[in-house]
């Protein structure tokens, strides 16, 4: 069959850890790159007879994380112990929850600007939102890294830190809307501060299910869990290969066997790990040394204080400035660009030339120069004054480029004293209405044309005059005039 004839059905379940200052079950510190094994204690070490205390703040950010997405709060929720043995979680079990999660349903909405760029143009589902299954809270492991001599280290910092289990539905058509899936969640997570979700950093890590079928047929095909992606690019990667390798198997007439695979990145293939367990076999049962938590306090109060999402901000963008819904989504697409917009505007009469001036000079030069936004020291009121002076007519579009060179440059300048100093300043109107004249003299044809009702005539007059006025005159006024003198 033709790979037209099969469908793929694709969910991911990704691990999140939250941006709380402790852990999980215990006081520890939560921070990445101290000393191995510095930041444990008996409870996070999983010594016998150690016992754990909730973190209110890692379920207050559970909960916001699912009122952002949609999601119902059962009012009881549960602790249970999910037993399996790995060296790098000592006590036998993690503590996870079971069958009364944080958070049940909802779904993450796919942003257009989430896709990877090449498939931007061809977005299959506009508009879609992913079905959730569930959030749940539980505590990561420790971390062990494997030694080229044959050894294997662990590091304990990382065991307990709360992490967020968001798992989807197989409602995922592609990898493209699994990639734009990874993407949106991260900008969700990040704009409401429930996790940095950096996936370079591991605090966002991605297991992948995968199944493929024939269209004709109604039951899902078996699935194929990919385990521990670390880059959005190779979650993308990873199911193009799975989906044409089980198309392959099918198409050969053998079937699939439930299994968990592994993406190997060097190579650009998946490789079989293990054949996958059942949950069953994990156990489950209730955490004996934890109490159920009742919801309704906590829902109440996060709901009291619900964060903008970046498709609500884009919106209000579109309505508030009068900027497309294209350069909103930008905007929005980050929060700390989107607050810089926001101070650049502020008060501005033209606040869709502010739009223009942020995403293409700004984040233009800041691209250029290999820079963060964060890392750039100008302050975003002084853009919001770069095209005040523009719509002023006091210094014309080229020159307000030098002058942004300049304030990019030394951010620490004015607008305005830097187009002094370069000379910018408005023609005098008198020597204006002089270039005018001599234009239009120096040229009867064009002038003619200009007459008889030809725009683009006036255009090259208006040029001219710049050219006489070296770049002084606003060029809007300029042709203004010549059709005042020209057509009456
Ligand atoms: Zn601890
Ligand atoms: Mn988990």
């Amino acid at each position: 069959m033709a790979k037209d004839d099969y469908i793929a059905c694709i969910g991911l379940e990704v691990h999140v850890q939250l941006k709380t200052n402790s852990k999980m079950f215990c006081g520890c510190a939560v921070q990445f790159g101290e000393p191995p094994n510095t930041l444990t204690c008996p409870t996070c070490l999983g010594l016998p007879g150690a016992l754990p205390v909730l973190n209110k703040g890692a379920i207050e950010r559970t909960i916001l994380a699912g009122q952002l997405l949609g999601c119902e709060t059962p009012p009881v929720v549960k602790w249970d112990r999910k037993n399996y043995f790995y060296p790098d979680m000592p006590k036998n079990y993690q503590i996870s929850q079971f069958d009364l999660p944080l958070c049940i349903g909802g779904g993450v909405p796919l942003y257009d600007l989430a896709y990877p760029k090449d498939a931007q143009n061809e977005i299959e589902n506009p508009g879609k939102s992913v079905e959730l299954t569930r959030i749940h809270l539980e505590e990561d492991v420790a971390k062990s890294t494997h030694h080229s001599g044959g050894y294997t280290t662990i590091d304990f910092n990382r065991a307990g830190t709360p992490l967020m289990e968001i798992v989807s539905e197989p409602d995922i058509d592609s990898p493209e809307e699994a990639a734009a899936y990874l993407n949106s969640l991260r900008q969700i997570l990040v704009y409401s501060g429930v996790s940095d979700a950096d996936m370079e950093k591991g605090q966002m890590r991605c297991d992948v299910n995968i199944s493929v079928r024939p269209k004709t047929q109604e039951e899902l095909g078996t699935k194929i869990e990919l385990k521990n992606l670390n880059s959005v690019s190779a979650v993308r990667r990873s199911i193009h290969y799975e989906i044409d390798r089980q198309i392959g198997e099918l198409d050969a007439g053998n079937t699939i066997t439930q299994a968990t695979w592994r993406w190997n990145d060097d190579i650009g293939q998946t490789e079989i790990m293990r054949t996958k367990e059942d949950a069953h076999d994990y156990r489950y049962f209730p955490d004996p040394d934890l109490l159920p938590v009742q919801t309704g306090e906590l829902l109440a109060a996060v709901q009291q204080d619900l964060p903008e999402l970046p498709h609500e901000k884009t919106a209000r963008f579109e309505k508030e400035y009068q900027v497309t819904h294209y350069d909103a989504s930008v905007l929005a697409s980050d929060k700390s660009l989107a607050d810089f917009y926001e101070k650049a505007a502020s008060g501005n009469k033209s606040p869709k030339k502010v739009a223009n001036w942020v995403i293409n000079n700004f984040l233009g030069e800041l691209k250029e120069q290999e820079l963060e936004l964060s890392e750039c020291g100008l302050a975003p009121e002084k853009i919001g004054a770069l095209v005040n002076l523009i719509e002023a007519g006091t210094i014309s579009n080229n020159q307000a480029k030098e002058v942004f060179s300049e304030l990019f440059a030394n951010p620490e300048g004015d607008p305005a004293a830097i187009a002094k100093e370069k000379g910018f300043e408005p023609a005098d109107s008198s020597e204006v209405e002089g270039f005018i004249d001599q234009a239009i003299a120096d040229n009867p044809g064009p002038a003619g044309e200009v007459t008889e009702g030809n725009d683009k005539a006036a255009n090259f007059l208006t040029g001219q005059v710049m050219k006489l006025s070296r770049g002084k005159a606003n060029p809007k006024q300029v042709t203004e005039l010549i059709l005042q003198k020209l057509r009456g």
